[in-house]
């Protein structure tokens, strides 16, 4: 086997030429971590480029979440998606809170907000829903029951950076936010995160925990956490976002031709087009009917490995099958059928701004064949 290597995703690599001069900066002003320039900078820009209000810089997602937890002091049982990477969930683990798992919708792959209720008991303090692989949650209808029940809601939106509805970023919703910068991802800071809140307070309090809890010089007002994002990763970030755009342009591209080509084979089948939503084509997850396509998933993701054509069975396996998790009572298959039915169908096709004609042409030759 000697045609080239096509991974699932590639990083978004800004020309090094063009990253010298914020490190000649950076070594210049001897000023490394702890909210510098570039972490200044990065918050305000992302910001006006994400339409946020407050965003607070983190050293990765996963600290993300377990902050936003600690923020809103959430307790007991929250219920969230089994559909996810297992950050979600272990967030939860780390705050000494029962996760609760809820199937998702068939057509979202989010938490299903018509199954959301039953899981509510006295000791439900907060929903923590995913916007998986980038498809807003329907958002309208999780508020409704937050409200109705007196409890918060946390989104998990690592997949979701520069996703819009109606005009409105999806991080807007909910009582806080969470993305991811990881390497993998759409916008990347090499490893980092952020929380995306409402109100100033809120950013204040949120930016005391990811510093140990100080207040001031002599002031610890929390028992925080060290989540800080550095310098270096900042100016990285900073100048990822001059790229992101037509990265993001790049990946519809490769995901149009993917649906163009791949809509007539039997047994295939791909996420929807949402109506109003500005999509950042973070993943291309296709679900494989075993009977209908002819082979198994596992087989067709063997084949394509064999032919140097690497997917992702994101994700499977399922959250609530791992040995943490699988003995909670929310955790059993017969609770959540589609979680399950689409974690054995699936496979995230490569999908990133560097991936040719040439290479799609044999990616899809290869699922065709
Ligand atoms: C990547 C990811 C995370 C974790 O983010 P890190 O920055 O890698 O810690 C959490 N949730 C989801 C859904 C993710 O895809």
């Amino acid at each position: 086997m000697n045609e080239k290597l096509i991974t699932v995703t590639t990083p978004l690599l800004p020309p090094l030429d063009e990253f010298i001069p914020y490190l000649e900066d950076i070594w210049k002003r001897k000023w490394l971590t702890n909210n510098g320039h570039y972490h200044q900078q990065l918050e305000k820009e992302l910001c006006e480029f994400l339409g946020v209000k407050y965003i607070s810089l983190f050293s990765n997602g996963t600290l993300g979440l377990v902050t936003a937890l600690q923020a809103l002091k959430i307790t007991g049982e929250v219920i969230t998606s089994p559909y996810s990477f297992v950050a979600t969930t272990h967030s939860l683990w780390w705050n000494n809170i029962k996760p609760v798992f809820v199937d998702v919708d068939p057509v979202t792959l989010n938490l299903d907000p018509a199954k959301i209720e039953a899981a509510i008991t006295p000791m439900t303090t907060a929903i923590m829903p995913v916007h998986v692989y980038g498809t807003p949650c329907d958002m309208d209808a999780i508020q409704k029951i937050a409200d109705t029940y007196g409890l918060k809601i946390i989104y998990d939106a690592a997949h979701a950076f520069a996703v819009k509805k109606d005009g409105e970023s999806v991080l807007n919703y909910g009582d806080l936010s969470i993305l991811s910068f990881h390497a993998t991802k759409t916008y990347s800071t090499i490893e980092g995160g952020a929380i995306i809140c409402h109100d100033e307070k809120m950013k204040q309090r949120i930016d005391y925990l990811k510093n140990f809890g100080f207040a001031d010089e002599v002031t610890v007002v929390a028992p925080g956490i060290n989540a800080k994002m550095n310098e270096v990763q900042a100016a990285y970030g900073l100048l990822g976002l001059k790229y992101v755009e037509r990265a993001i342009e790049s990946r519809k591209v490769a995901a149009d031709k993917y649906k163009d080509e791949l809509k007539e084979v039997d047994g295939l089948t791909f996420m929807a087009d949402f109506d109003n939503v500005v999509s950042n084509y973070s993943y291309f997850p296709i679900f494989i009917d075993e009977q209908k396509f002819g082979m198994s998933r596992d087989s067709l993701y063997q084949k394509m490995k064999d032919n140097n054509v690497l997917g992702r069975r994101y994700f499977y396996p399922l959250i609530s099958s791992f040995s943490t998790y699988k003995g909670l009572p929310s955790a059993g298959v017969q609770n959540l059928p589609v979680a399950n039915k689409a974690a054995s169908q699936v496979i995230c096709l490569p999908l990133h701004h560097e991936l040719s004609t040439e290479d799609l042409d044999r990616i899809i030759s290869i699922i065709k064949s």
